[in-house]
């Protein structure tokens, strides 16, 4: 059974489960799995999908992130 169907053009008014947030000025769509924040709803919704389905996210999806999620293992210090 596949609750995930292929086209995500068309979003509006259908349950969504990715966040909307805005960040710097523009929104940014986050994938509620990794976290991982993109610019656009497409991609944040295929990151989704694919973190559904496999279980943790892609590196392919999650280099086109434009904001990256808080990780304990961030090399930032403040
Ligand atoms: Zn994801």
């Amino acid at each position: 059974m596949c609750l995930f169907r292929p086209s995500t053009l068309q979003v509006e008014g259908e349950r969504r489960m990715v966040n909307e947030a805005s960040w710097k000025g523009q929104s940014i769509y986050e994938c509620e799995l990794c976290g991982y924040g993109y610019t656009d709803l497409e991609t944040a919704e295929e990151c989704e999908q694919y973190c559904y389905s496999h279980g943790s996210n892609s590196p392919k999806i999650t280099r086109k992130a434009a904001r990256k999620p808080p990780a304990p293992n961030d090399p930032i210090v403040a």
